[in-house]
């Protein structure tokens, strides 16, 4: 396991992520994605997708639009209850979260070196939603949020789902997408952005006690074994309880999914929510749509309930990092190895000439690639500098695999298979190479 300034370069020295808008100076809590970080959280989206979405048949997707109206936010509660408290301090108007103990501890800390004293303002409420206007001109012109969790897209459309798709209740809607939040305090890298993605299921069932304790417990587990998936040890993840005085307006229940981070301990990484039925009703009264669901088996009619599963996507980009960094010694030398699950990495597989100034090996070199990029097509060709510099540098993005074409390959056609965690090497036919690297 590896500390944050170990990730955060890293990120920035391989290529996976950079500070937003950085030659300009940068803006707090926005980053942006490079070539293999991109790679990372896509496969990480794709995860989610194909797990909570293709292949469940109770399960539709759907992507809804980032900017929303007033009137949504009025009707979910958050433009009166999405708010943090914050205070102010008194010697360099920096802005705090009243309710983290932590950051406070830190800043009152700076201040005593050199001997001053903070005095806090008293609490006052922030609400974190962004907002924009849309329209040509100065009157016309209408208040819109950028969505502070994409949620509401979800619920916003549950009568165009019911009445294009005809599903039969328990049903569930994911979606994948942005979410902003004008956070007091964004901070620790990925942790806590401003500008985020979320991956969601809203799971829609009836609206009974026993029914709900069901499937809030089989969500929870799925979730659960869901996030093992992206390579985590046993016990570094584990479930928690929300208080009464943590849950949010509209939770009747929820769990946490938490991960044990060397930086500051036990963090939040994905919520269970139980929502009852607060955004349906709530959406039906604002809007005076009838979002209620009719039952043709009990010939009833009511608005059903909903259990939330809801991940942060960068936050698993940092906690896969983090989880999967490892330094250890190959052959007498100190390696840095990201020992992220083959079907996380960004590059799969890595073919090397062993030189790259001999065309024969090259040429050769080039012909497994492309064969092998037909089968895996994260395939990457690497010619750069010497064999240990490539190995070192596929080591540190997490490539499983990695190919080397010698002067044996053009005698017998078979190459150098290097596995990254062991590091162990052995030699396999170019004929077999594809298969026997995806069933590895
Ligand atoms: P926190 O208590 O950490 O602010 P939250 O309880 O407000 O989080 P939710 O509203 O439940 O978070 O959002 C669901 C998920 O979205 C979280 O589990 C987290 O992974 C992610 N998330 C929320 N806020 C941020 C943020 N500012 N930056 C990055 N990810 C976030």
């Amino acid at each position: 396991m590896a500390n944050l300034e170990q990730i955060v370069s890293l990120c920035k020295r391989r290529g996976f992520i950079y500070p937003g808008s950085e030659i300009y100076g940068g803006l707090s809590g926005i980053y942006d994605y490079g070539p293999l970080g991109v790679e990372l959280r896509h496969n990480i989206k794709q995860y989610f997708w194909n797990k909570f979405i293709v292949e469940r048949e109770d399960i539709y997707g759907m992507s809804a639009s980032i900017l929303m109206p007033e009137r949504v936010w009025e009707a979910s509660g958050h433009t009166e209850l999405f708010t943090d408290p914050l205070i102010e301090c008194d010697l360099c108007h920096e802005r705090m979260r009243a309710d983290q103990a932590e950051t406070i501890t830190e800043h009152e800390a700076i201040h005593s070196k050199k001997k001053e004293k903070v005095s806090w303002s008293e609490p006052k409420v922030f609400n974190l939603l962004v907002e924009t206007k849309l329209g040509a001109s100065e009157s016309t012109a209408t208040k819109v949020y950028l969505r502070g969790e994409i949620t509401q897209g979800v619920h916003v459309n549950f009568k165009n789902v019911i009445d294009s798709m005809h599903p039969k209740l328990p049903f569930g809607i994911g979606q994948i997408g942005k979410a902003f939040r004008n956070e007091i305090t964004p901070r620790d890298f990925l942790f806590r952005l401003r500008e985020f993605e979320q991956m969601e299921l809203q799971y829609y069932i009836k609206p009974e006690e026993g029914e709900g304790k069901k499937q809030f417990e089989f969500w929870k587990d799925f979730s659960l074994k869901w996030y093992y998936g992206l390579g985590f040890k046993k016990e570094n993840l584990r479930l928690r309880q929300h208080g009464s005085d943590e849950r949010a307006h509209y939770a009747k229940d929820a769990w946490d999914i938490e991960y044990n981070t060397a930086f500051s301990g036990w963090k939040e990484a994905w919520g269970i929510h139980h929502r009852g039925d607060w955004d349906l009703k709530r959406h039906s009264q604002y809007s005076g749509v009838d979002l209620s669901y009719f039952d043709e088996e009990t010939k009833t009619r009511f608005v059903p309930w909903d259990i939330e599963c809801s991940g942060g996507i960068d936050r698993a980009v940092l906690f896969v990092l983090l989880e999967n960094f490892d330094e250890d010694e190959v052959g007498g030398e100190r390696r840095t190895v990201l020992r992220l699950p083959a079907h996380l990495a960004p590059v799969k597989v890595a073919v090397f000439p062993l030189l790259k100034n001999k065309p024969e090996l090259v040429k050769k070199a080039r012909e497994v690639y492309e064969e092998i990029k037909r089968a895996i097509p994260n395939t990457e060709f690497d010619d750069n500098g010497n064999i240990g510099k490539r190995y070192r540098r596929q080591d540190e993005i997490g490539t499983p695999f990695c190919v080397t074409v010698d002067f044996e390959t053009l005698e017998n056609d078979t190459v150098t298979l290097r596995e990254r965690d062991s590091a162990k090497q052995e030699r396999v036919s170019t004929k077999v190479l594809a298969k026997f690297i995806t069933t590895k």
